[in-house]
């Protein structure tokens, strides 16, 4: 296995992924956020020593013999992927090989503002991006980023995106004690969010010790901040120590609860109880509501 490649791992949403490392050797990052779970390192405009596309396209052909069976390919860096000067190239030359698999880049969206950054990301299949704040003052302090990016130019970045890009966009915002876990924070978030308009959102809290000495939100904050995403499919990230609801809801008001938003299925099994859950497969049956997938989850909606 080369440097570039890791894996396969297996994700619970996509299935067996391969790794692509653009950049094995160090962090090259636009942003040093507080709960990176690399080391904080100098913030960078521009990638260094990048691996050639036949490079990384020739270790990637050689794990494709080795892992047949993979479902997913993932663009990721040790820091930010889009800062790779030929991505474009490289994305099309995976496409030209990847046969069924889904390609999925996991990007912090710095360069979202870029043409050529946008233009690349229009041919992959999964294009998730970071969005921890919309507040300027909470961006600078959260994510750290490089004196050339810009909270205004990521926006506008993501709205020109999410009107262009025709395949599955999931937005990923990680809550940190003190920063970005109030419901201002969130209030603002789903304003911006319902321009962008992705296929979902997914909210999550730090899991392992980060470059920085910074706290985890409990998965009760979690859940309540989520509330304030309206319209949007959201996954909550499940922290250890999380109890389920059992909630006990009538018809209408599981038509209230999926009106807000539309809810997982592992929502529903963690917040209703079974009786509601008998009703929601009722209304299934009749057709009041739905079953989607989003982005390798599947969600309740109203139909
Ligand atoms: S964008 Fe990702 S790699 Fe870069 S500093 Fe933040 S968490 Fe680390």
């Amino acid at each position: 296995m080369s440097d570039f490649i890791f894996g396969p791992v297996l994700s619970r949403r996509f299935g067996l992924s391969l790794g692509i490392d653009l950049s094995p050797d160090k962090k090259q990052c636009n942003f040093d956020c507080l709960y990176c779970e690399l080391k904080g390192a100098k913030t960078v405009a521009f990638m260094q020593n990048p691996p050639s596309v036949q490079e990384v396209v020739k270790s990637l052909k050689h794990s494709f013999i080795k892992f047949p069976d993979i479902d997913v390919i993932t663009i990721t860096a040790n820091g930010e992927p889009a800062l790779y000067p030929s991505l474009k190239e490289l994305i099309s030359a995976i496409n030209f090989l990847k046969g069924g698999k889904k390609l999925l880049i996991l990007s912090n969206a710095a360069c979202i503002h870029d043409k050529n950054v946008q233009n690349a990301l229009l041919d992959i299949d999964i294009v998730k991006l970071s969005l921890d704040t919309v507040i300027p003052s909470t961006f600078k302090k959260l994510n750290r980023p490089h004196n050339s990016v810009s909270l205004e130019q990521i926006l506008k970045g993501m709205k020109e995106f999410g009107e262009v890009f025709k395949n599955e966009l999931a937005l990923e915002i990680l809550v940190v004690e003190n920063f970005n876990d109030t419901r201002d924070e969130f209030i603002a978030l789903n304003h911006v969010i319902n321009e962008i308009k992705p296929s979902r959102v997914d909210i999550s809290t730090i899991d392992r010790p980060g470059a920085y000495r910074v706290k985890a939100v409990s998965s009760e904050t979690l859940e309540i901040l989520a509330r304030e995403i309206k319209n949007i499919p959201v996954i909550v990230a499940k922290r250890e120590g999380f109890t389920k609801k059992n909630l006990n809801l009538d018809e209408e008001e599981i038509i209230q609860l999926l009106k807000m938003r539309p809810q997982s299925e592992e929502d529903i099994d963690n917040i209703l109880d079974e009786n509601s859950k008998k009703l929601l497969l009722n209304l299934l049956k009749r057709d009041k509501i739905k079953l989607i997938n989003v982005v390798g989850v599947n969600f309740y909606k109203l139909n």
